[in-house]
């Protein structure tokens, strides 16, 4: 059975009428903010007490975003699995605030396993997520084309729509990261443009992950409250790839980029901005003193992500103002 949490029942007992409304999928609504130029954030939920402090910023503030989860995060983390998620995102869901992706499920994972990526998306999309991520930025531009039109052809035929990932957004592999200044002066594992244009092309993916200089939080259990670098941005590289394939952008990587840098990102394609870092350190920080103090940590690095950082309180009202 297929379920579709986009769907709204209520019943009014004044008429006894039944009310069914569709809301609309991630799909529109990520077109639609890459249309205004507003950033969507997505948040990952590493441990599941986390999702109830952001879903209730998000509702606080007016705010639209996107609940995740990545395959690490039920691996190496404390998110249980996809079903988990899925169970206590229908708990605490509101659909005029939020929707559920499933964030990165690598072909070649971070420690550099195969995985069961087609039948972990395909039961993603059973379970009732509403958009997907297929990660074949491992492979050759050729392979992760192939693998990513086969996953655009599954989540198509349930209308949900595809993010992948082309160039290399480094951080998350054992072992360390190459000097950061050498990476951004190089451009090494910057997407490149004109394999842009081909991999939109032949995957028809809807949206695009992209490497212009963004690098993922350290993971590993040694690393993971490390202070994250610093990391910039690629503006002009940026731009060229908006232009050269029209589709929305995501950002990955979006804790710890100067806001000067995250501001001209907007304007020019990135449409959702992932954030994993900044509320996972504040919560780990308490969770093993108070799990409520660790959920109040996060509600209030939320208000300032969505307040000061991003600068998109009320963006719900102007996404779905159609
Ligand atoms: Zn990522």
């Amino acid at each position: 059975m297929i379920e579709y949490s986009n769907i709204q029942l209520s019943i009014t007992n004044n008429n006894y009428s039944l009310m069914i409304t569709q809301k609309p999928g991630t799909g529109t609504i990520i077109k639609e903010a890459f249309r205004l130029g507003i950033v969507i954030p997505g948040f990952n939920i590493p441990y599941l007490p986390m999702m109830e402090p952001v879903i209730r910023a998000l509702r606080d503030t007016g705010t639209f975003g996107l609940i995740m989860v990545a395959r690490l995060e039920w691996i190496k983390f404390k998110s249980g699995s996809m079903k988990t998620i899925r169970n206590e995102y229908e708990k605490l869901k509101d659909l005029n605030f939020t929707r559920l992706h499933l964030d990165h499920v690598p072909v070649i994972d971070e420690d550099n396993l195969l995985t069961d990526f087609e039948n972990i998306i395909s039961e993603a999309i059973d379970l009732g997520y509403d958009s997907v991520m297929i990660d074949g930025s491992r492979l050759s531009l050729e392979e992760n084309i192939n693998q990513t039109r086969k996953i655009v052809d599954i989540a198509h035929k349930s209308d949900i729509p595809v993010e992948a990932e082309l160039g290399a957004v480094m951080g998350h592999e054992s072992g360390p990261l190459p000097p950061y200044e050498e990476l951004f002066a190089t451009g090494k594992g910057f997407t490149s443009s004109d394999e842009a244009k081909r991999f939109v092309q032949e995957t028809q993916t809807d949206w695009l992950s992209v490497a212009i200089g963004n690098i993922h939080g350290a993971i590993s259990a040694a690393t993971r409250s490390e202070k994250k670098i610093e990391a910039r941005l690629a503006i002009p590289h940026l731009k060229k790839i908006n232009e050269t394939i029209e589709i929305p952008l995501v950002l990955h990587g979006g804790t710890g980029i100067g806001k000067e840098y995250l501001m001209q990102s907007f304007k020019n394609g990135i449409a959702k901005i992932n954030i994993a870092t900044a509320i996972r350190q504040p919560y780990e920080k308490l969770m093993n003193i108070s799990v409520k103090e660790a959920q109040e940590a996060v509600y209030k690095e939320m208000l300032d992500i969505i307040n000061n950082q991003l600068e998109i309180a009320g963006s719900a009202g102007k996404i779905l103002a159609k």
